[in-house]
Order: structure tokens, then sequence, then C-alpha cells
């Protein structure tokens, strides 16, 4: 096969010299133009309307809607960024669909008539919009938007164009990047400041071998419906607890079973976005790695599903899988000048949606760190601070996910779970970002100590709900919990977007950090009571909103029976 590099006389790239004098004009050149490299062109453009930023973007726009990208689902920080960092909020609010947070369905028991699966059911998931907003997202829809957006700021977006070799420049050497346009002709660009925001075939993770494996085997299959597929109207049947009524179509809906949860989501263009994400050890990928394979796999653990797709077999859009999606990064950030930014860098697991969390948080570290740079503001131990704070983050968060798949069907531990997840993220991550503190180093050192003691604590805890949830029967009431009547979430979900001042901005997060510690003396109260032998550290126990919360979903009953 021909080489299209070395058989093509090479074109500069335009506005550029050879000459590292170019640089005296510092420009930016991202390549891969998805959601965190269009993002990211956005962004810089919008600080920093002085630096050239091209971006290279391998497939032609316009996309297509509705089958297009996998990431439809946001969470507060991610809306938070595109809505007011970016200034997106009323294509948001025009172009797609709000959401009313993540919503889970457990089986009570593992007995339960299969037909009954969204009769009898354990649901979890709010009845009105929370105060703290997100969205729905049609990602062919946004990726659309977003280049032509980013093309009115100035953006130069070069679409159908691959990149095919990179080279770092060292120190204060131009970086080399060759690409070969749709018309097939190669050219070379020398930028001053480097993005790879090519996801999972980042080249510049794979020329300096950063990939890490990180022990968390998950894969994903995943397809559009050209169909509105409501839960709520399943099979016929009535949900039993009607308190959110047809609000639950605009759910991130999880179907939880043992060592996986299918998703339902909606989206603007009228498509359901349906998948499974499972735990290889417990689902081998085989199992359901074609829409065929899919669809035995459904029949055998959601027969409910299967027979509700069914009609709709004919509206398919697309199917796509995902093997070992799961990857750590042994660096981000660079003061080579070269940084990687959304899934380039590291991805653990979708179940709480945190994919576009970490491109706002990434493209803010990139966005200020361009900053110091070209003001000669500490950039190098910027560039530190930042890929420490990130990869730290990372490896904090995976202990949510690793080794838990195989509780996901447990209907007492996992709501007990998902309490203490919720607010640990709305307590701190998303806090920090929605209040401004991730895009400044040194404030953000300060913070580090208590990041990395929730993270220890995390781990601690995560641990011991595996182990809890071997001991406790899997077995709860069929009832209906709204997250926000658990009275910590519903106050740390109303203080992301409050307006504090620096001093309040310390109160509220030590108050938020007594509240995640009322929560942990809850959880460990409780184990240390019914299963003494799975607890180190006893502690003095007060009974809070997670004894409440197990009351209401008949653990006490089940564990002294
Ligand atoms: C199963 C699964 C479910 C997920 N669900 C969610 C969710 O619900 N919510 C969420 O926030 N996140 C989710 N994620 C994460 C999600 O994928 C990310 O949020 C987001 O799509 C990543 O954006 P990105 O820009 O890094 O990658 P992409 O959007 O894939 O962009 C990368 C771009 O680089 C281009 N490219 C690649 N190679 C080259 C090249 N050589 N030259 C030029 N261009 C190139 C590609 O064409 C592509 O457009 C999920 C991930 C998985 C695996």
């Amino acid at each position: 096969m021909p080489d299209p590099i070395s058989d093509t006389p090479f074109t500069q790239h335009e506005g550029q010299s050879n000459n590292s004098s170019a640089h005296d004009n510092k420009d930016l050149l991202i390549m891969g133009g998805g959601l965190a490299g269009l993002t990211l062109a956005i962004q810089v453009k919008q600080a920093h309307a002085d630096i050239p930023i091209t971006v290279l973007e391998r497939q032609q726009h316009p996309v297509d809607e509705a089958a297009h990208k996998v990431g439809e689902s946001t969470v507060e920080l991610a809306t938070y960024y595109l809505s007011e960092v970016l200034g997106l909020k009323q294509h948001l609010d025009e172009a797609q669909l709000p959401k009313l947070g993540l919503r889970f369905f457990f089986r009570p028991n593992p007995e339960i008539a299969e037909q009954d699966r969204f009769k009898n059911t354990l649901e979890i998931g709010a009845k009105t919009l929370p105060h703290s907003a997100s969205y729905q997202l049609d990602r062919g829809i946004l990726e659309n938007y977003l280049a032509e957006k980013a093309q009115a700021l100035g953006v130069n977006f070069i679409d159908g164009a691959k990149v095919t070799e990179v080279s770092i420049g060292k120190r204060t050497k131009h970086h080399h990047v060759k690409y070969v346009s749709r018309e097939g002709s190669a050219t070379q660009a020398t930028p001053y400041w480097l993005v790879d925001a090519c996801s999972r075939r980042s080249p510049l993770k794979r020329l300096q071998g950063l990939k890490k494996n990180n022990n968390h085997d998950v894969n994903a299959a995943w397809f559009r419906i050209n169909a509105k597929l409501d839960l709520n109207t399943l099979a016929g049947q009535t949900l039993a607890n009607n308190e959110a009524g047809p609000a639950r179509w605009f759910s991130t809906n999880h179907l939880m079973g043992k060592g996986y949860w299918v998703w339902f989501i909606p989206l603007a263009s009228g498509s359901t976005s349906i998948g499974i994400v499972a735990d290889e050890h417990l689902h081998p990928f085989d199992t359901y790695n074609t829409f065929d394979a899919a669809m035995t796999w459904l029949r055998l653990h959601e027969p409910v599903i299967a027979d509700f797709i069914q009609p709709y077999r004919g509206n398919l859009q697309d199917f796509r899988v995902l093997r070992h999606f799961s990857h750590d990064c042994e660096q981000v950030y660079s003061s080579d000048r070269w940084f990687l930014s959304g899934e380039a860098g590291a991805f653990l697991d979708p179940f709480y949606s945190p994919g576009s969390d970490l491109i706002a948080i990434s493209n803010t570290f990139i966005t200020a760190m361009i900053k110091a740079d070209k003001e000669n503001d500490a950039f190098a131990q910027t560039t530190v601070v930042f890929d420490r704070f990130y990869l730290s983050m990372i490896r904090n968060t995976l202990p949510i996910y690793q080794n838990r798949y195989e509780m996901f069907d447990h209907a007492t531990v996992m709501p007990v779970k998902i309490a203490w997840d919720f607010a640990v993220y709305w307590s701190f991550t998303a806090f920090l970002f929605i209040q401004d503190r991730m895009n400044n180093a040194s404030e953000l050192l300060k913070l580090l100590r208590y990041f990395e003691d929730m993270g220890r604590k995390n781990e601690q805890l995560q641990s011991l709900f595996s182990e809890w949830a071997r001991k406790a029967p899997n077995q709860s009431t069929a009832t209906y919990i709204d997250p926000f009547d658990i009275p910590e979430l519903d106050v740390l979900n109303k203080g992301l977007c409050q307006d504090l001042n620096a001093d309040d901005f310390e109160h509220q997060l030590r108050k938020n950090l007594a509240l995640l510690d009322g929560m942990h003396n809850d959880i460990i109260g409780i184990v240390q009571r019914d299963f003494p032998m799975l607890v180190s550290n006893t502690v003095d126990h007060q009974p809070g909103s997670i004894s409440t919360l197990l009351d209401r979903i008949g653990y006490h009953t089940a564990v002294t029976a």
C-alpha cells in the first residue's frame, strides 16, 4: 500500500514557517476534533483571542446525528462547564434534552419473577429536575454545533484531516505533526503547543508508551434505535411507583444486575441510546459483541427489555462495541508543551457519566497551563501540579468501579454506595470545579491534602461495600427512593452553584466534609453492628440518614430474619 506521507511531498501548514522564529507567534494545534478537542479550542480562544488555533479532525463534517458517538449523559460538573464556562446554555436548552438525573432499577431480591422486573422494583431517581441542571447530549448535534462555533470564533477547523505522524519538540523546540487532508495531500505543521484529543487512538500516548493498565476489565456494547423507547410504558406494564411518572424518560436509566448495568438514554433527535456495560469475568464480551448476540444476552439477563426492543429491530441505527476501555496514563501534561485531553488521557468507567467531567477538568487545566506559559508564570511547576492532581483524581476514583460490578445487583448495599458516591462527588470534585477553584495551580495545591485524605477514606469504604454485600442478604422491599429525600444529598446538590466568596468557600468546604464524615460514621456503624468481623476500627455510631434509608428499603428486617 502506498504510504501517504512518504509518497506525497509536504506542504507547510498554512500560517507557519519551519523556522523556530515562528514561535514569536505561539500557536496551538489540537489533534482530534471530538468533544474534548472542540471544547478546548473554544475555551482557549475565548481566553486568548490572539492565539492561532488549528483543530485537525479525521471525520468529515457535518457528522451524523444520533448514531455518532458514545458519551451522551452529562452530570453537574460538565453541565456547568458547557453552559457557563463555554457559554453554550442556549444550545443546551434549545437543541438538547434536560436530564432528570441518574436513575437505577434493582430487583428487590434475586428470586423475583422476571416479568415483574419493573412492577416490583426498587427504584432510585429524582422525581423533579434537580436544583443543579444536567443534559442528555445528542453527540452528533453537539459536535456539528461546536465545530461551527469554534470557526465563528476564528479557530481553523480542518475536517477530514488524519494525523499520521507526530514528534515532540523537547524544551523550546517546536513539535512536528504530519497529516493527510481530505483531498489526500500530506501537510506538516510545527505548532508551539500540541494537544492530543484523539481519544483511544492517541498518537502522543502511543509514541511515548504512556498507556497504563488499571486492572479494571470492563467492556461495552451500545446501539441507537430510531424511536422513543420509554421505560415508563414498558411492555404495557405500569411501573409500581409512579411518582416520577413520564419524566423517567429524561433520566439516564440504569438497569442493574450482577456484573453489569444496561443504560437507556433519550436523545434530542428522537432516538433512544441503549448500552450494556459488563465485567469481563462475569459476562464475557463475546456473549454480547454483535447485535444478535446482545439481544440473546438481553433475553437471558433482561428478558423484559429484550421483548421491549424486539419490535423496533427495524429501527436500529448503529451497533458499536468497545473492549477493555478502562485505562490509566503515566503522564497527561508536560512542560515540553504537550497535553492530553479527554479519552486520550485516562478513562475509568461510564457508570456515573464522568467522561465529560474529565474533559471539563482537563481542558480547564490546559487553558491555565497555556496562560502560565504565555505569561512566563511558573509554567513548569504548574504542569507538575495539574498532572499530579489529575492523575491522583483518576486513581482515587478507580475503587468506585474496580471489583464492584459483582455487587451491582445488591438491593440494599448498592443504594448506600450510590448515596455515598453522589455525596463525595457533590461535596468535593463537582463543588471545587463549579466554584472555579480548579483553574489556579497554587490554590489547587492547598486542596490536594483534602483530596488525598478523601481518596484514602473512599478506598477503604468501597472495599467494605463489597465485603458487606457478600454477607448481607440481597433483599429489599419494592419501593421508590428519591435521592433528594436524603438530607445530605439535597444540601450538597443545592450547594454546588452558590455564590461564595473565599471565606464562604472554605467554610462551605469544611461543612461538606463534615456531612461526609457523618455519612461515613453511619455506614461504618451499621456494618460494625451487623457484621463486626468486617470492621477493624470501631466507631461511636450516630445513626443518621443512611440508617433511615436502610429502614425504608427493609434492610433491618432482612438482616435480622
Ligand atoms: C461505553 C462508554 C460509555 C460512555 N458514556 C459516557 C456518558 O454517558 N457521558 C460521558 O460524559 N462520557 C461517557 N463516556 C466517555 C466519552 O467517550 C467521553 O466523554 C467523550 O466522548 C470523549 O471525548 P473525546 O473528545 O476524548 O473523544 P471523541 O469524542 O471520540 O473524539 C476524538 C476525535 O479524534 C478524532 N481522531 C482520532 N484519530 C485521529 C487522527 N489520527 N487524526 C485526526 N483526528 C483523529 C476522532 O475522529 C474523534 O472525532 C463513555 C465512554 C464509554 C467507553
